[in-house]
């Protein structure tokens, strides 16, 4: 059975511990994932907005 990969599309999210802008590729259709900030590595939970690219973004942990 051929396993279809899904497009991805760029999740962006500020960083609530050191405010930088993280991207994440997630598969094109999911709202929520989780991700690491890459400057302070502090782990948030993200979820898309009504406007796309932009993810809302809350510590987690
Ligand atoms: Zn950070």
């Amino acid at each position: 059975m051929a396993t279809m990969a899904r497009p991805l599309m760029t999740a962006e999210w500020i960083c609530t511990h050191c405010g930088a802008t993280n991207r994440k590729l997630v598969p094109e259709g999911v709202s929520r994932a989780t991700d690491e900030c890459y400057t302070c590595h502090a782990k948030h939970e993200i979820e898309a907005e009504a406007r796309p690219v932009r993810w809302k973004s809350r510590p987690k942990g």
